[in-house]
């Protein structure tokens, strides 16, 4: 390992599920348990059927053109990709190639790798549609058009990624971007990112950045979740490191390869050798069309604040930790929570106490979403305010938002339940106080005298009020009464 640098350029694919219909169609974006519920002809390639371009799914896909910083093309042009394959009924992918230009090119990320920037070059990011999905049994198939027309995007980067880690830190970023930019949920698990990893190994000491020095590629195709991205690569940097030591690495043609994740291995698919050739030509169903300057103004006037500067608000005006910050942006629904009890003025940094120390614990207990939890931000600040306000003590707060989210009852429900509420009322605390220092005028005296009584009368009001009273207030108004004597 120690003679060798890893290089590994991505291929990432996320489906826009922002959209309200597929790329090319009037259907549904969407997922539905019901296979083929979601479609209209064109998804199933019937003859006559014309594709209409979706402009929200171009206007996303420019807004993640600019957000990487790459150049925008004047003219909007597809192309077809021809194969075959029972997934894709039409025969043809509509998709972009780098020529004509695709929605962006040239671009480049930085983001945060262990409290390093690493810069990453982005080739180029293109609009296509996603093909039907595919289900294998022992005897048939079965296949689902769903997913067929759903908008996708691919993002290419260079060979920038040097292991595992760079690379699913770089993965996680892009996901943070879609999610913030109200692109897509970019959610793995329902199979909304997909990857094609590409790695190889050269010598150290070498430019990376020159491409003479780079070694064979090999490309991993298709791997659908982070911790198989991390995986395939570490695999891959081994087996290639095995085959530079026993001699054999400089036989080893250009190959693409899938990861198996029952064997925790690359499987050999085919070699680069013999590539397809997709007789890329321009679309001519869809004519090409101009991007004009005001369409780019207004689209990136729309780009909203990102994990990295909601990140830096959080630290520079919140005065919250840099690991706070970055729990509390790490999932998109997280953050918009947490700015919405901000929003209904709650102090954010005991706003973004509870939500990092309480609710994400609870969440991650149950395995659940935060759009799913009973307790809205209103109620979270409802609760803040009680303490604030002396209603119930902290230690109460605690017991009152469990039970919120175990009854599904509003904080002020169960507070009144619970009977928990704090007595914060002056005259009611002193009322007791006065009664109590009239009937031992002896500890007053010992009082004087240096020795500790001023407990036992905290706990006596403490008795009298079912350990309801405020302590910080009970504290104050026994010491101004025995003031007073
Ligand atoms: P192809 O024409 O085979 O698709 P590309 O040049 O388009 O190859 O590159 C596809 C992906 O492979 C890109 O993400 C690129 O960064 C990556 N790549 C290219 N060469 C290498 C290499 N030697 N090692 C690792 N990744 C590479
Ligand atoms: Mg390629």
């Amino acid at each position: 390992m120690e003679d060798y640098q890893v290089l590994i350029g991505l291929e990432m694919h996320c489906e826009i599920s922002k959209t309200k219909t597929k790329v090319f169609s009037s259907a549904r974006n969407g997922y539905s348990e019901e296979a083929n519920s979601f479609i209209r002809p064109l998804d199933m390639g019937f003859p006559g059927t014309l594709p209409v371009v979706n402009k929200k799914a171009v206007e996303m896909a420019l807004k993640a053109s600019m957000i990487l910083g790459c150049q925008q093309p004047e003219y909007m042009y597809f192309e077809r990709k021809n194969y075959y394959y029972p997934d894709m009924p039409k025969n043809f992918q509509i998709t972009q190639e780098t020529k004509p230009i695709p929605v962006g090119i040239y671009g480049s990320l930085t983001y945060d790798f262990n409290g390093e920037k690493k810069t990453v070059r982005i080739n180029n990011i293109h609009l296509e549609e996603d093909a039907a999905s595919l289900d294998h049994y022992p005897s048939f198939s079965t296949i689902d058009y769903n997913r067929a027309g759903v908008p996708l995007l691919e993002l290419v980067t260079e060979p920038d990624m040097h292991s595992a880690e760079e690379a699913v830190a770089f993965l996680e970023t892009m996901r943070s971007i879609y999610q913030y930019a109200e692109i897509s949920d970019a959610d793995s698990r329902k199979g909304q990112i997909r990857c094609d990893v590409n790695v190889s190994i050269m010598d150290k000491g070498k430019d990376p950045k020159d491409p003479k020095n780079w070694g064979t590629k090999v490309e991993i195709k298709n791997v659908n979740s982070f911790g198989g991205v991390r995986d395939a690569i570490n695999y891959e940097i081994d087996r290639q490191i095995a085959l530079k030591e026993d001699g054999t690495y400089d036989e080893m043609q250009q190959q693409t390869r899938r990861w198996d994740e029952d064997t925790f291995t690359t499987i050999y698919m085919r070699s680069k050798v013999d590539a397809i050739d997709y007789r890329y030509f321009v679309e001519p169903n869809i004519p090409k069309y101009r991007i004009s300057e005001e369409w780019k103004e207004s689209i990136r006037k729309s780009i909203p604040k990102l994990a990295s500067e909601r990140k830096e608000i959080y630290q520079s005006e919140y005065g919250l930790s840099e690991y706070d910050a970055k729990v509390l942006i790490k999932e998109k629904p997280v953050s918009d929570y947490y700015e919405k009890t901000i929003a209904l003025g709650a102090d954010p940094k005991g706003a973004a106490n509870w939500i990092t120390s309480v609710i994400l614990g609870y969440l991650n207990k149950e395995e659940m979403e935060i759009k799913d939890l009973y307790l809205t931000p209103r109620m979270l600040v409802d609760i803040m305010d009680m303490v604030r306000d002396g209603k119930i003590s902290s230690k109460q707060s605690k017991e009152v938002l469990n039970k919120v989210l175990e009854e599904k009852k509003t904080p002020k429900e169960i507070v009144k339940k619970l009977g928990v509420t704090q007595i914060s009322d002056d005259k009611t605390i002193r009322d007791i106080v006065v009664k109590l220092l009239d009937e031992h005028p002896d500890l007053i005296e010992d009082h004087r005298k240096g020795k500790n009584t001023f407990d036992f009368f905290v706990g006596q009001v403490m008795k009298a009020t079912r350990g309801q009273a405020n302590p910080s207030l009970t504290a104050e108004i026994i010491r101004d009464e025995m003031d007073k004597r």
